[in-house]
């Protein structure tokens, strides 16, 4: 029997099955194979949607709870406020939060002569998400080829119309919804992710950071979030979670750490409420914060960040 050996990575050891959508290295690929995936009708049809979009910004997190839905919310709010068209694809799927994070929950997505119509909310917003279809208040068990079917489905059959900024709210870490996500779109314009000072929080934001890079997508930075709490009563910040992991995370992968955001009780009043802080209480510290980020994204994508 010849020497045995551990198994580093599966498709590695064995071998090129062609199967490029689900390859673990698909990114780093270089054959000229895999770029076949973006000639079928579908992904035609999904660069044909996105093409009327100026620009593209994906929101990630490395764990769920971190305030990434809610930094989605008020950036599309904030960039609305702005004058600018803004859409929202609610790509966490199992945890979509946006319908009620801006006011649309118990509306539905129809069908109308030209795909998906999004719902429209606050300011106009489109929302595209899971939690607007009719079973969207149950638990999805959709597997791998159905969320495939589904992220798809929502590049390539919902008429955004023309838009000044699609927002897309990733579901936290590094899944196969995250990743299908930064292939479809290898053009996204930008990757802001959110984080939460603790040390457990900024070492899965770390993989966030490093996926968005192996896709090759441009990071503008990091959120701190929860970054201090604003005491209600006496206004003095309290550092629940510890002090300066947003920073500490930036340096260490060399990107920006763009804003810090504190605790603070209108952020949450808002959001159950449907209307993002930044519109409901726009003079709390939170919604000042949301609005210089805002500025901050507006200058990058000015720039042209990709
Ligand atoms: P994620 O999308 O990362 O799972 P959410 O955006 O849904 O997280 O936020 C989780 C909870 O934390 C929500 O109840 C939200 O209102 C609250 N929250 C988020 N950011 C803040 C903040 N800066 N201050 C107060 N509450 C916040």
């Amino acid at each position: 029997m010849g020497e045995e050996r551990e198994i580093i990575a599966v498709n590695v050891e064995l071998g090129c099955d062609e199967r490029c959508e689900d390859c673990e290295r698909f990114f780093e690929c270089e054959s000229e194979k895999k770029w076949e995936i973006y000639h079928r009708r579908r992904m035609a049809l999904a660069r044909e949607r996105l093409k009327n979009i100026r620009w593209k910004i994906a929101v990630a997190s490395g764990k769920g709870g971190v305030g990434k839905s809610t930094v989605t919310a008020n950036l599309a709010i904030g960039f609305a406020l702005k004058g600018y068209k803004v859409g929202v694809l609610d790509h966490d799927f199992d945890g979509a939060s946006i319908p009620t994070l801006l006011g649309t929950r118990g509306k539905r997505l129809t069908l109308g002569e030209n795909g998906i119509n999004p719902v429209k909310g606050l300011k106009d917003i489109a929302i595209v998400s899971t939690g607007l279809l009719p079973q969207g208040e149950e638990v999805l068990t959709w597997f791998h080829d159905m969320r495939r079917n589904a992220t798809e489905e929502f590049l390539a059959d919902v008429n955004w119309g023309k838009l000044d900024i699609l927002l897309i709210d990733l579901p936290p870490g590094t899944s196969s919804d995250a990743v299908n996500l930064l292939q479809y779109i290898p053009d996204l314009d930008t990757v802001v992710v959110v984080t939460v000072p603790s040390e457990l929080s900024q070492n899965v934001a770390r993989k966030s950071i490093l996926l968005a890079r192996k896709a090759g997508a441009h990071v503008a930075g990091i959120v701190e979030n929860m970054s201090g709490a604003i005491c209600p009563h006496c206004k003095n910040v309290v550092d629940f979670l510890q002090k300066g992991g947003g920073e500490k995370i930036a340096r260490e992968l060399g990107v920006p750490l763009l804003e810090r955001i504190p605790m603070e009780v209108e952020v949450s009043k808002a959001s159950d409420e449907g209307i993002p802080v930044v519109f409901k209480y726009p003079e709390s510290e939170a919604a000042k914060r949301y609005m210089d980020l805002v500025e901050k994204l507006e200058e990058i994508l000015k720039k042209g960040a990709a």
